[in-house]
């Protein structure tokens, strides 16, 4: 057996812009000072981590926009990207200055930034400027064999494991595997799905992130045909958006039967959607900076919060 210090080894702490919070003294700060929004302690991880919600309130009667990042520790821009929301909602501007006109303080936002905080604790802050093959070693995790862990084999044992991946929580569950509400066993998921079932959001997006261009994705596991079509007609918007805007994105949208991002569906009555935001690694179709990859994760925002609005 390894030693645990070696097991657990901390990630390379890349130095990351203001605007990319990606670690907990970070979120700590931009939670603890944001007096406009509420919020909330909604549930404890596996590794006995604190999990938020933040909610902000609009006008009554509003429609709720629901946002979910850090499901996947080593996609960090997801939280970074919840965060620069909450500050254009307090300040008008986002944590680089920018405004963003289109996210108004009309509807309800209802925001779990980090949703798996476990992985994000262990995971490094940023991929941009690497390799594809350094988010492989993260991902799915290292096995103590040294080989990369197969993540179709689903849940793993954490002892057994040299780098416990991104995908799972501290006791080795796939959270974002648990797609039916019979299966949902992780203490993340569960409290995820309560928050915001509470709240009823007319839509969430769950942030993920690839070694690809921007990529809309459509949770599809027991969603019915209308909201199928709902979810094909906001993806499109953004697209579109997108294209007239000049940013780089892939027009096709893709469906996962295995997402629990379903559950936002089966569960709280949303219209579920997922976006892939680029990594930033250099050997992809898109190797882009961090003032890119958040520019256009609040470009993606933006364009919900329009739709919600007419
Ligand atoms: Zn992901």
């Amino acid at each position: 057996m390894l030693d645990r210090t070696l097991r657990r080894r901390l990630p390379p702490r890349i130095a990351t812009p203001e605007f990319w919070p990606a670690t907990f003294d970070r979120f700590d700060e931009i939670l603890s000072t944001a007096d406009h929004c509420q919020v909330e302690h909604i549930g404890t991880s596996a590794g006995g981590r604190a999990i938020h919600a933040v909610t902000y309130r609009g006008r009554s009667n509003a429609p709720t926009l629901g946002l979910v990042g850090g499901i996947h520790g080593h996609e960090p821009q997801g939280a970074a990207a919840c965060l620069n929301v909450i500050s254009v909602l307090g300040y008008g501007r986002d944590l680089k200055g920018t405004s963003w006109p289109g996210i108004v303080d009309d509807i309800n936002y209802v925001i779990v930034p980090v949703a798996n905080p476990d992985a994000r604790a262990r995971m490094p802050n940023s991929f941009v400027g690497l390799a594809r093959q350094d988010i492989l070693h993260y991902d799915a995790g290292i096995t103590i064999e040294g080989e990369r862990y197969d993540p179709s084999r689903g849940n793993c044992s954490p002892d057994r494991m040299m780098i416990l991946g991104g995908l799972f929580n501290d006791a080795g569950q796939h959270i974002s595997r648990e797609n039916e509400p019979e299966s949902v066993r992780s203490p993340e998921t569960g409290a995820v799905m309560e928050f915001m079932s509470e709240h009823g959001p007319d839509v969430v997006l769950e942030f993920h992130a690839h070694a690809a261009p921007p990529l809309m994705i459509r949770p599809t596991r027991f969603i019915p045909p209308q909201v199928q079509e709902e979810q094909m007609a906001l993806c499109r918007e953004i697209i579109e958006a997108a294209t007239t805007e000049d940013i780089l994105f892939d027009g096709k949208v893709l469906d996962s039967e295995r997402s629990s991002a379903a559950l936002y569906h089966q569960l709280c009555g949303a219209t579920p959607l997922i976006y892939e935001s680029p990594q930033g690694v250099l050997d992809s179709k898109a190797p882009w900076s961090h003032e890119q990859i958040i520019e256009t994760c609040m470009f993606v925002v933006s364009c919900l919060c329009e739709r919600l609005m007419h």
